[in-house]
């Protein structure tokens, strides 16, 4: 009797060790990391606001340079007297994103929602006009929000908008409709009048983010923005721009994207369909997505289903 009971627990013991082993074998508790297109891990995102005249020199310098960007445009102050015309619109931003910044550039957050919901609505449509694609991402004026805001913007089809509260880290942001961005371009160099020592500081910390940027090995994002007006004429502000254009140029690790893009290719990302143990997953986008799992890579063109190992 006491050895029956004996060899009873001991099989007891061996089934549950053998439950723990096949606990062990499943992967339900290994991350899987996004990784950005072609298996890139940086991406970069240039947005400028406003649409002034000034926008044609900035072009033409990301253009020499290779770099996108995201233009947040006022539709309704577009041919007047500083801005750009809406009949050039079309060829200048071409291989760049147009993206709402309001119609008159108004501090949303003192509108009534019908207001709010004018003032977006009228910019989206009068930019697709004049684009011929829908626009679906905006720039908060002043980088004004609150929650009387996200909400009426909600169901307008704008699926990014960003603030101004610059994070001065590479987080990918998680909620679009509050997106951060990284760092004003430069900084707040010149935003106190005629403060050289505090330019300096503040280049000094710019630039020891671009460099940051390019260097690690994690998963980043570097989103800088700004106003071409802030270069307005002087020579050495697009000296400036032109020199931080040259160290984010021609690297092979830095995906360049829109930001309406990078938007779709984080949806595609979490829409992925994994198995339990994922050991198969299916990506039903149109978008070939790219992730890590126990230190390889995988890539899941749009509308497969693949197998990943569980080495
Ligand atoms: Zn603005």
């Amino acid at each position: 009797m006491k050895k029956q009971l004996a060899v009873m627990l001991a099989s007891i013991v061996l089934l549950a060790a053998k439950a723990q082993t096949n606990i062990a074998k499943t992967q339900t508790a290994v991350p899987i990391e996004m990784l950005f297109p072609q298996g890139k891990t940086k991406a970069l995102i240039l947005s400028f606001d406003d649409g002034r005249a000034e926008d044609r020199q900035l072009v033409q310098l990301m253009n020499k340079y290779g770099l996108v960007g995201t233009f947040h445009l006022n539709s309704n102050k577009l041919s007047t007297n500083g801005y750009l015309d809406k009949a050039e619109i079309k060829s200048l931003f071409k291989g760049h994103e147009v993206s709402v910044h309001s119609f008159n550039h108004p501090s949303l957050s003192r509108l009534s929602k019908i207001d709010i919901v004018y003032e977006i609505v009228e910019d989206r449509k009068e930019l697709e006009r004049l684009m011929g694609y829908p626009v679906r991402g905006m720039a908060y004026p002043f980088g004004n929000t609150n929650e009387q805001v996200i909400d009426a913007i909600k169901g307008l089809g704008i699926e990014y908008a960003r603030t101004v509260g610059d994070t001065y880290n590479f987080s990918v942001p998680t909620d679009f409709l509050k997106w951060q961005p990284t760092i004003h371009l430069f900084g707040k160099t010149n935003y106190i009048p005629n403060d050289t020592a505090n330019d300096r500081k503040e280049l000094a910390q710019f630039y020891k983010l671009i460099d940051d940027f390019i260097n690690t090995k994690e998963l980043v994002l570097l989103d800088v923005w700004g106003h071409s007006w802030e270069m307005g004429n002087t020579q050495t502000k697009w000296d400036e721009t032109e020199r931080c254009f040259k160290l984010l140029a021609n690297n092979s690790a830095i995906y360049y994207a829109k930001q309406i893009e990078l938007v779709d290719y984080i949806q595609a990302f979490n829409n992925l369909k994994f198995s339990v143990e994922k050991t198969m997953v299916y990506n039903p986008s149109a978008i070939t997505v790219f992730f890590k799992k126990n230190e390889k890579v995988y890539s899941v063109a749009g509308g497969m289903t693949i197998n990943v190992t569980n080495e």
